[in-house]
């Protein structure tokens, strides 16, 4: 544990005895906790005033009004907080009373502070200094946006202690403080980020305010209770039992966090030395297969101490199987939380995709310990700083302790995938600017974590790996337990670095868009010379305004038995000319060098055709994964016509590299996107199936003894291709009958074949394997089995039977954090994609109601996977008003709509060449 300045932080706070309740929550009996009387506000309406508090201020005074979304001053600050909260998970409603200890630099009457759907008793202020002196009663103001404004009949100046008692329900939206049923038991999590924190306990409810909480929950005696501290004492109050835990180090109120429940606690043997003590809590029964997440965290924090050169900052490691999270894992400081499916991997059976899938996400989340909770954004326009980082820490990692599944390479992958989206024009920076809480939940999206990681591995390139992590060390060092900015973090970089890197790390965060750097280059006077021109890259149709970029820039060059790379920032505006000293006509040249740095580039159609035919077995890895990708967006630029396209994708669909293969199956699903008419269907099924088909056979649809890793990273993309686009009939026969054998019982089949087999019978899938879906959904308690089986509902084409699958949403049977599945799924084919659309504009409401408000704003992404004009046109009138969905809505729904408008787009331009050329293709063969 890090100690030192933070106990003297509290030092003079007047904690009245630890491990016994406060008098607030002490004077209201246990009994009547949740007896009859004590009612809880429900619906929309935000925080009552008992009648019995007296109104302080006259009744015409001016009522001071409290924003949420407007942030707060430092002139009233927390200095610590101490929750009590009274959880039974089984009753829909809890208590709770909250003290915190704040100064008021300056006299004030009013206090502005945040507050959601609380229902408070009493509202009091005392004297820090005379904690039993006169107390006063503030006048309670709910606003907008989870704002709160206390009001008190005299002005407080220096330290108080502003003491709240009050009720709230307990609901099963898996968001704020929420339960959880498994089988007849019942939970209680948290998930407080962004702005949830607010609805458990009154707070200020912004990262800039990091201080110590002390937490207690008093529960019944059979259930146990965690949070982010260790236990310090359990103590029977009648038949409950209440938990005392230690301070916590200082946090923002989005890392509190706590777990109740009758919970399995798995506990690492042998532990390394000076490593903090770590544990697994899952739901009773399910703690048997913990140990390869107890054993990889455990690594990963030695990783991760060694790379920062920094201790684990909390005092000890609790991490929490939910069973139903809508986020994959949330970093809460010392109770981390995360889908069950990434704590719970049966060692022996279990896919290489599920553990790696494990190893990454555990990786993420420990690495925020340092990043975002030691040092915390100032405010959630760095949110990038925190999940940026944490997820090009996970690759770092990984590099370390997965080497086998090439961890550099997939971050080549996840960046030209994300300059997909960031070719939008209604695309955000990294670093966004925020206005409100919808911009804040927005900001959690591929951009932030994705150009973000890629923006952070182009930086380490041109810095140099050494260097970069002195900044990154120096950065640590100097703003632990505090708060930070971009600023602060390139200071740091500027200084380890040779060059500044503060002008190009800016411009890649703070503007939208991705560059395009166009190559042309001809050979004289033995040597060569490159015209660069570089430019925001933009779809066909679209125009924004000029832009460039500071780019540091690699291109590499082969000829006959010679290469040669010639790098240089491309700082002097829109052109520039290089000579390198290369004393060869080079064959090719690359205009990124092993895929380096963030920008699209394009090549004269005939020479990115060569690359893919001629030159690619002298292309690196890196190369060869972005090419696919940058031929397509070549493609929908207007840049390559739709035959040189499929000639350049066939080309690459001979690569054995995994993630190639990969690249050239997400190429194959946008082309099937693209095509709705049978004939064409069929020629693209045929095209696919003839470029599929040497990979099946190398790979398998069944796991071999002694395969490389790579086959069980990519299987099952691949055979999902094959049979979903390419019809292959083989493929779906051999995975209904494995499907057939996972219903009877699934133990008997590995768990990523069961999966592959389950959502390619779906495909075909008729009600008897539907029944057997559902059924098994029902009685599973595998999360690997569940989650492959809820891809399989979703992944059905007879509508009624999808419609079949949706309605199990609305039933229980599926959980809020299963819906993204359903969307996503349907978005794949035009016909899934219309069954879904029908299906949700009947029962948005529902969905609203089932998935939270604060979800609601996202919901206009259904109309993302639409490429018709109908759907288009009905989505606009749909949507009129994307307000009433919540703040953000409106720019959710604006992107949403220039991806489908691209789709359609794109489907009139180049649909008519590539049908011809598929034709042409499917009749020579
Ligand atoms: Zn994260």
């Amino acid at each position: 544990m890090r100690c030192g300045w933070w106990r003297r932080g509290w030092e003079g706070w007047s904690f009245r005895g630890r491990g016994r309740a406060p008098r607030w929550l002490g004077a209201l009996a246990v009994s009547v906790l949740f007896g009859p009387g004590v009612g809880c506000s429900s619906g929309p309406s935000l925080i009552s005033t008992p009648p019995e508090l007296a109104p302080t201020a006259t009744p015409n005074a001016a009522q001071p009004i409290a924003d949420g979304d407007e942030r707060l001053t430092r002139q009233v600050e927390p200095l610590a907080y101490r929750l009590e909260f009274e959880i039974d998970p089984t009753r829909d409603n809890y208590r709770g009373a909250t003290e915190i200890h704040v100064r008021a630099h300056a006299p004030t009457t009013t206090l502005r502070l945040h507050a959601q759907g609380l229902d408070f008793h009493d509202v009091f202020a005392v004297r820090a200094t005379a904690p039993d002196g006169a107390r006063l009663r503030a006048q309670v103001h709910p606003g907008k946006n989870g704002g709160l404004a206390l009001s008190f009949g005299e002005a407080l100046e220096g330290e108080w202690l502003i003491e709240f008692s009050y009720s709230a329900p307990l609901d099963e939206v898996p968001m704020s403080l929420y339960r959880a049923r498994e089988g007849d038991e019942w939970y209680a999590f948290t998930q407080f980020e962004a702005l949830a924190a607010r609805e458990a306990f009154p707070c200020f409810d912004e990262p800039q305010f990091k201080t110590p909480f002390t937490t207690s929950i008093t529960t019944p005696s059979s259930m146990k209770a965690a949070s982010n501290a260790p236990l310090e004492s359990a103590t029977p109050v009648g038949d409950q039992v209440r938990y005392d835990f230690a301070t916590t180090e200082p946090l923002p109120t989005y890392l509190v966090a706590m777990a109740v429940g009758n919970f399995d606690v798995a506990e690492h043997p042998g532990l390394p030395a000076g490593q903090p003590p770590q544990r697994i809590l899952t739901v009773r029964g399910k703690s048997q297969h913990t140990g390869f997440a107890l054993r990889q965290s455990s690594t990963i924090l030695a990783q991760l101490t060694e790379y920062f050169d920094s201790a684990y900052p909390y005092q000890k490691l609790d991490q929490v199987a939910v069973p139903s999270f809508r986020a994959g894992a949330m970093e809460n400081a010392g109770l981390v939380t995360y889908r069950e499916q990434y704590l719970i991997i049966d060692e022996a059976r279990g896919s290489v995709t599920d553990k790696l899938a494990a190893q990454s996400i555990i990786a993420h989340e420990l690495a925020h310990m340092w990043f975002g909770n030691l040092v915390t954004m100032q405010w959630w326009d760095d949110l990038w700083l925190n999940e940026a980082f944490a997820t090009w820490m996970s690759n770092v990692v990984l590099k370390r302790i997965a080497p086998e599944t090439e961890p550099e390479l997939q971050a080549v992958k996840s960046m030209v995938e994300v300059m997909d989206q960031d070719a939008l024009l209604s695309a955000t920076p990294v670093r966004k600017r925020i206005a409100n809480s919808g911009d804040i939940d927005n900001a959690f999206d591929r951009i932030t974590y994705l150009k973000g990681l890629s923006v952070l591995r182009m930086l380490e390139h041109w810095v140099g790996p050494e260097r970069f992590r002195s900044g990154i060390r120096a950065y640590l060092e100097r703003h632990a337990w505090k708060n930070a900015t971009m600023f602060d973090l390139l200071e740091a970089l500027d200084k380890a670095a040779e060059h500044p890197v503060s002008p190009v790390a800016r411009a890649f965060v703070e503007k939208p868009g991705v560059p395009l750097v166009e190559l042309a280059w001809k050979c004289k006077d033995g040597g060569v010379e490159l015209a660069f021109e570089q430019r925001r890259y933009l779809l066909s149709g679209s125009s924004a305004a000029a832009d460039a970029w500071q780019i540091p820039v690699c291109v590499r060059a082969g000829g006959a038995d010679q290469t040669a790379s010639h790098c240089f920032l491309f700082d002097a505006g829109a052109k520039m000319v290089e000579t390198p000293a290369w004393k060869f006509c080079p064959a090719f040249v690359h205009p990124n060098a092993d895929e380096t740095s963030y920008y699209r580039w394009r090549l004269e159609p005939q020479r990115l055709l060569a690359l893919a035919r001629e030159f690619r077995t002298q292309l690196t890895p890196a190369e060869r994964v972005a090419l696919p990708s940058h031929a397509f967006a070549a493609l929908e630029a207007g840049a390559l016509d739709g035959a040189t396209y499929l000639a350049a994708l066939e080309a690459l669909g001979a690569d054995e590299h995994w993630l190639v293969l990969e690249a050239v199956l997400d190429g194959l699903g946008k082309l099937n996107r693209l095509l709705t008419g049978a004939a064409e269907r069929e020629a693209l099924a045929a095209f696919t199936r003839r470029l599929l088909a040497p990979h099946a056979k190398r790979i398998g649809f069944e796991p071999r003894a002694a395969e490389p890793v790579s086959a069980g990273l990519v299987r099952s993309r691949l055979f999902q291709t094959l049979g979903s686009i390419g019809n292959d009939t083989e493929t779906l026969k051999t995975a209904r009958v494995i499907a057939d054998q996972v219903l009877q019982d699934p133990e008997q089949v590995p768990p990523a074949v069961a999966a592959q087999s389950l959502a390619l019978a779906a495909l075909a899938g008729d009600a008897k394997l539907h029944d057997g879906l559902v059924a098994l959904l029902g009685r599973t308690r595998s999360p690997a089995t569940r989650d492959a089986v809820v891809r399989a509902l979703a992944a059905f084409r007879d509508p009624e039977l999808l419609g079949r699958s949706y309605e199990l949403l609305l039933h229980g049977s599926l959980r809020a954090q299963d819906y993204n599945v359903l969307p996503r799924t349907a978005a794949r084919d035009a016909a899934t994609q219309a069954v879904f659309w029908g299906w949700y504009v009947k029962h948005e409401s529902e969905l609203i109601r089932l998935l939270g408000a604060r979800v609601s704003a996202s919901l206009p992404w259904v109309v993302a996977g639409s490429c018709s004009e109908a759907e288009l046109e009905a989505a606009r009138a749909h949507f009129v008003r994307p307000e009433k969905l919540g703040p953000g809505a409106r720019q959710n729904l604006e992107q949403a709509l220039e991806t489908a408008s691209r789709c359609l787009n794109l489907r009139r331009t180049v649909e008519p060449a590539l049908r011809q050329h598929l034709a042409e293709v499917s009749a020579t063969r």
